[in-house]
C-alpha cells in the first residue's frame, strides 16, 4: 500500500528530508506531498543580504531547485502559495489554504514532517509593522528590500539588531551606498560572542562607517504622511530612517505544532529525539523550528542556521524512508563577516560555559593568518575557552581578516571529538607561506590555552 508523507515547509529542512525519503521509496511506495506558503523551494536564504547589497544578480541563483525540478524530476508534488493552517494529529490531516485560489482543503497523512522555520522576533514597539520596515526572512522579503531601494531610493537606513543577520545586513545597505545605524539593546553585536570579541566586532564596523548604537533600545517607529517610515525613535534619541531592517534575531516558528498538542521545549523548538521524530505519533520536525541538543553543554538548544536544518532533513528523511539515521547533536558553529572582517564561533562562550557548570579558562591571542613575511599576511585574534584541571576544549571564537574565519572548522572538529587543548597543539596541521605561519593561529591558540589551563591548576 502506497503511504503518503506530508510535509509543511519547502525549504532546507523539508525539501532535503524529501529528497532523501524519495532516494530511499519510489512513488509507488511513498507519495510526498509538501505544502509551501511562499513561492520559492530550497532557497538560499543565507545569500539574500549579499542579493540585496548587489553582489549576486539574480533572485533565481539563490535557488538550488524549483518546485517543478523536484515535480517532474522527484515525483515530489510540491504545493507552493498553499499555507497549513491546522493539523490534527489524530485524525492524522492537515487543513490547508489555497493562497491563490482562496480555497481550504483537508490533507490526510500517513507521516507528517513539521519544517516551518524560524520566525524572525519583532519588537513590541509601536509602528514596527509600519511600510519600510523588513525582515529578511525569505526571498519574498528580500524582493521587498530591492522594490523599495529601487522606487525609493532610501539614502539612511536603520538596522534595529546586531545579531549576525542585521550585521551582514548592516554591510548589504553600507555597500548600496546608504548611511547606516545599527541600533542595538545589548552592550556589544553579536551577543553570542564574549564582550572581548565582541567589542573588536564594534571597533571593526566603527571603522567602516557603520553608526553603532549600543545598549540602546527601540522606542518606535514615526512614519510620514503616506504611512512609510521616516524616523526611528530610540532612548538616545531619533534616527532619521528612509528604510529599516529586522536583525533582532528569530524564534523557532513552532506555533503550528504546538496548537496540535505536539509538545514544545524549553528553547521554544519542537520536542524531537535522535531521529527527529517527535513525541506524537507519525509526527516529525526538522530545521529552525526544531529543538535540538547542545553537545557541550548537553542542554536542549534551537540554534537557526541552514547547517543544522540541512543535516536534520537528511535525518528526518532516512528515517522517513526506512533507513536509519540519528542526528548527534550541534556545537552552534557559526561564520560571518563584515565588510573585510570575519568572525567565526563554536561551543561555549565563557559565560555559558559557566552556566553549564564547568569552570572555564579562557585564554587569547593575536596572530597572523599567513607568514609574515608574506605578502597580505592579514590579523587574527583568537579566543579559546576550555576546562579548568581535564584541559577539554569547551569553545572558540575568533576575529581576523581574509583567511581567519574558516579557521573555526578545526575547533569544531576538536570540539566534536571532546579534545582536550593539549592534545590539539599537536595536531598535524598543513603549512606553507601563503596559507599560514609554521605555527598555524590554530596551534599558537591551543598552546596557549594549554598554559593558561597548567597556570589555573
Ligand atoms: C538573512 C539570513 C541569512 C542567513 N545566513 C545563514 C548563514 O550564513 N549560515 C547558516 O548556516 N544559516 C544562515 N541562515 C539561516 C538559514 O537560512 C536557516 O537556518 C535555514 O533556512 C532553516 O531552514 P528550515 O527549512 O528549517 O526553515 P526555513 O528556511 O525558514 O523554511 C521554512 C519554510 O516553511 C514555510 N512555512 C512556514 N510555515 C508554513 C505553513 N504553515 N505552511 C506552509 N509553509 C510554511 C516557510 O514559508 C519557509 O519557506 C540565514 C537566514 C537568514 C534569514
Amino acid at each position: 500500500m502506497t503511504e503518503r508523507l506530508v510535509v509543511i515547509g519547502g525549504d532546507a529542512a523539508g525539501m532535503s528530508a524529501a529528497s532523501q525519503a524519495r532516494r530511499l521509496k519510489g512513488p509507488e511506495e511513498l507519495e510526498i506531498l509538501v505544502f509551501e506558503r511562499g513561492r520559492f523551494t530550497s532557497y538560499a536564504a543565507c545569500g539574500i543580504p549579499y542579493w540585496i547589497a548587489g553582489l549576486i544578480d539574480e533572485r533565481d541563483e539563490l535557488v538550488a531547485r524549483a518546485p517543478e525540478v523536484f515535480r517532474e524530476k522527484q515525483a515530489i508534488d510540491v504545493r507552493t502559495a498553499h499555507e497549513v493552517v491546522s493539523i490534527d494529529t489524530d485524525a492524522r490531516t492537515v487543513a490547508v489554504d489555497d493562497l491563490d485560489a482562496g480555497t481550504r482543503s483537508e490533507h490526510g497523512y500517513d507521516q507528517l514532517l513539521i519544517a516551518t522555520g524560524a520566525t524572525p522576533l519583532r519588537p513590541p514597539v509601536p509602528g514596527i509593522d509600519a511600510e519600510g520596515v523588513f525582515g529578511v526572512q525569505t526571498l519574498e522579503h528580500g524582493q521587498r528590500v530591492l522594490d523599495a531601494m529601487d522606487e525609493r531610493r532610501p539614502e539612511r537606513a536603520v538596522v534595529i539588531g546586531a545579531g549576525y543577520i542585521g550585521i551582514e545586513m548592516a554591510e548589504a545597505m553600507l555597500l548600496r551606498g546608504l548611511e547606516v545605524h545599527v541600533v542595538e539593546m545589548a552592550a556589544q553585536p553579536m551577543s553570542t560572542l564574549d564582550p572581548e570579541i565582541g567589542a573588536k566586532v564594534a571597533e571593526a564596523m566603527g571603522r567602516m562607517g557603520i553608526h553603532l548604537h549600543l545598549g540602546v533600545a527601540v522606542e518606535g517607529i514615526e512614519t510620514g504622511d503616506d504611512g512609510w517610515i521616516r524616523a526611528v525613535r530610540t532612548g538616545e534619541g531619533t534616527l532619521d530612517a528612509d528604510i529599516a531592517v529586522l536583525g533582532t534575531g528569530t524564534r523557532p516558528f513552532s506555533d503550528l505544532a504546538a496548537e496540535a498538542g505536539v509538545p514544545i521545549g524549553p528553547s521554544r523548538g519542537i520536542v524531537t529525539d535522535r531521529r527527529q521524530r517527535t513525541p506524537v505519533e507519525g509526527v516529525w520536525a526538522a530545521g529552525d523550528c526544531a529543538e535540538t541538543f547542545h553537545r557541550v553543554s548537553r542542554q536542549p538548544v534551537s540554534i537557526a542556521l541552514g547547517t543544522i536544518a540541512n543535516k536534520q532533513g537528511r535525518i528526518a528523511g532516512l528515517n522517513l524512508g526506512g533507513s536509519y539515521g540519528g542526528f548527534p547533536g550541534v556545537l552552534g558553529t557559526a561564520i560571518t563577516k563584515v565588510c573585510e572582517v570575519e568572525i567565526a564561533r563554536t561551543g561555549l562562550g565563557e559565560q555559558a560555559a559557566r552556566d553549564a557548570g564547568f569552570e572555564p579558562v579562557v585564554a587569547t591571542i593575536d596572530g597572523l593568518t599567513r607568514a609574515h613575511y608574506y605578502p597580505d599576511a592579514k590579523p587574527i585574534t583568537i579566543r579559546t575557552i576550555a576546562e579548568r584541571g581535564t584541559g577539554r576544549l569547551l569553545g572558540a571564537q575568533l576575529i581576523g581578516e581574509e583567511g581567519a574565519a574558516k579557521r573555526i572548522d578545526t575547533f569544531a572538529t576538536a570540539l566534536w571529538n571532546e579534545m582536550a587543548v593539549e592534545e590539539l597543539l599537536n595536531v598535524d596541521l598543513s603549512y606553507a607561506p601563503p596559507f599560514s605561519p609554521v605555527w598555524d593561529p590554530v596551534l599558537i591558540a591551543a598552546r596557549r590555552a594549554d598554559s593558561a589551563v597548567r597556570s589555573a591548576g
